[in-house]
């Protein structure tokens, strides 16, 4: 490990941050975390249990009734400082970001920028708070309608973007006036902890955000969906723990939001322009090195164009290099871990077996870390395993279709419905796309979509509510309604 390294980590706070203030688990017990492109250990981070959840509970919900009444300006100028903050520390980030989970140096800048922005995307929005008022239809009454904080809110974010999933989720709660538990997941704590460092320096108030790693988090959040005080519980992670924790959030009636796997299908159509469209592919398939909830799953091809396109994939697919992310020549970390890897090489057996090509990659890499090559696949059966499962890896099965009714069909024969990717020149063609396709998001000759001034989201099994645009605070606000009587009649 070199020496800025070692510097960085000997910084980053290892506590859980309660009530302002770091402090060890009560337990005084510890989890270890580890570097995936070398398995070395990285930090040790105090672990919380239930009776840390709980404390953080009590110094939420304590800090919840000053915190919404603070002004909405006040909650914008935190925001914006948090925002200067972290981008003034971006390097710092970036840094911490890679060591823990993997990616490339340049990726985890780019996640910083995309990060620090919903700090200054809900900057704006806390000041836009707005109610209405209104006539009744039949003109007597007076109809009052104004938003207020949920309250305090259980935040739940996954390993593979550790510092813009946790934004995405306490930007809207802080410019709502919601108090939060941050309970990042145990692979990369550490971002979440520096970030709870900066959101202290910006200003934000004992109590009103708390964050608390575990490696049980059943145990932690259980008992913290049961408590009456908690209002809401918003998660980012694989939709068989959203299923669960919707039950579980059912007790209380709990406000939910959800966003969970994908399984995006990424189209390209004969009249694509085809430099494009494997432009595109390689963004949506390798960014993250596949693990991602948008990354394309299923590649669905023109029959006409599907050797030309799964040619030029392959040729951009061997130009990536895989190396420990702070090698400047990587363009491709490893995978976040061994059960990670193991479950990616085991689709691909899998495809192999009922008739998929391997065309490029497929093979484990030997040596420390995670490594999994980009993997190109052509042939791949449309009943085959690996078209319906997440494959959170840099794999790319391709099958092909004859028409668009195909297309759609095949699109749309999933559970989730995250993001499409459409690649077209035809206009009516894509927005016809956009109102066949089952799906929360859609690509249009791009392959990227997420952008904090828009709702990113899915339906179906993808998950419930938006992150981000004007859509993401309404996450975190509760309506009150006020019916007042014809004032025009003087009593
Ligand atoms: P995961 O569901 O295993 O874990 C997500 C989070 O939930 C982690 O913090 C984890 O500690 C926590 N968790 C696990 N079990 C829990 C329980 N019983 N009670 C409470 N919390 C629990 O998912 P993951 O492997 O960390 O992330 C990958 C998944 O996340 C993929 O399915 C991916 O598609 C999804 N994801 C979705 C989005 C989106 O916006 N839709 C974004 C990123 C990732």
């Amino acid at each position: 490990m070199s020496e800025i390294e070692q510097s960085l980590l000997g910084s980053v706070p290892r506590g859980l941050f309660i009530g302002g203030e770091w402090r060890p688990a009560e337990s005084g017990a510890e989890f270890v975390v580890h570097d995936p492109a070398t398995g070395a250990e990285l930090a040790r981070v105090a672990d919380a249990a239930r009776v840390d959840g709980l404390a953080a509970l009590d110094a939420a919900s304590d800090a919840q009734p000053k915190w919404a009444a603070t002004s909405p300006r006040e909650r914008s100028e935190i925001l914006r400082r948090a925002f200067e903050i972290v981008t003034a520390r971006a390097e710092e980030f970036a840094l911490l970001m890679t060591l823990e989970m993997g990616k490339p140096l340049a990726e985890s800048r780019a996640e910083v920028a995309y990060g620090a922005e919903f700090l200054r995307w809900f900057a704006e929005e806390a000041p836009r708070i707005a109610g209405r008022y209104a006539t009744a239809p039949d003109g007597r009454n007076r109809l009052l309608v104004r938003k207020r904080p949920v309250g305090p809110s259980l935040l739940i974010t996954p390993w593979n973007f550790p510092l813009a999933m946790a934004t995405r989720k306490v930007a809207p709660a802080i410019a709502a006036g919601c108090t939060s538990l941050l309970k990042p997941a145990a692979l990369t704590p550490l971002t979440a902890l520096l970030f709870a460092q900066v959101l202290q320096e910006a200003g934000v108030p004992a109590g009103v955000v708390n964050v608390i790693p575990t490696t049980d988090p059943g145990g932690v959040t259980g008992p913290l969906l049961l408590d009456p005080r908690l209002r809401k519980l918003s998660f980012t992670g694989s939709t068989e723990v959203g299923q669960r924790l919707i039950a579980d959030a059912s007790a209380q009636v709990l406000r939910v939001s959800m966003e969970l796997g994908g399984n995006a299908p990424f189209l390209i159509f004969e009249d694509a322009d085809l430099d494009a469209a494997v432009e595109g592919a390689l963004v949506a398939k390798l960014r993250n090195g596949g693990e991602a909830c948008v990354a394309a799953n299923r590649f669905l091809v023109a029959e006409s164009i599907a050797a030309d396109f799964t040619a030029r994939l392959v040729e951009g697919m061997r130009r990536y290099v895989s190396a420990r992310g702070t090698d400047p020549t990587s363009t491709i970390g490893p995978l976040i871990d061994e059960k990670t890897r193991a479950k990616v090489a085991e689709l691909v057996a899998s495809a192999v077996g009922e008739g998929a090509k391997v065309l490029t990659g497929g093979e484990i890499p030997s040596g420390p870390g995670y490594f999994y090559p980009p993997t190109v696949l052509a042939e791949v059966p449309p009943h085959a395993r690996i078209l319906t499962e997440e494959i959170f890896g840099p794999v790319a099965p391709i099958t092909t279709f004859r028409d668009e009714d195909e297309a759609v069909r095949l699109a749309n024969a999933s559970e989730y419905g995250l993001v499409c990717f459409v690649y077209t020149t035809d206009l009516n063609r894509a927005l016809r796309l956009s109102e066949s396709l089952e799906t929360g998001m859609l690509g249009v000759n791009t392959g990227m979509v997420s952008n904090p001034a828009a709702p990113f989201g899915g339906v179906k099994q993808s998950g419930l509510g938006r992150e981000g645009g004007a859509e993401g605070i309404e996450e975190y606000l509760e309506t009150t309604y006020i019916g007042i009587a014809d004032p025009m009649v003087r009593l």
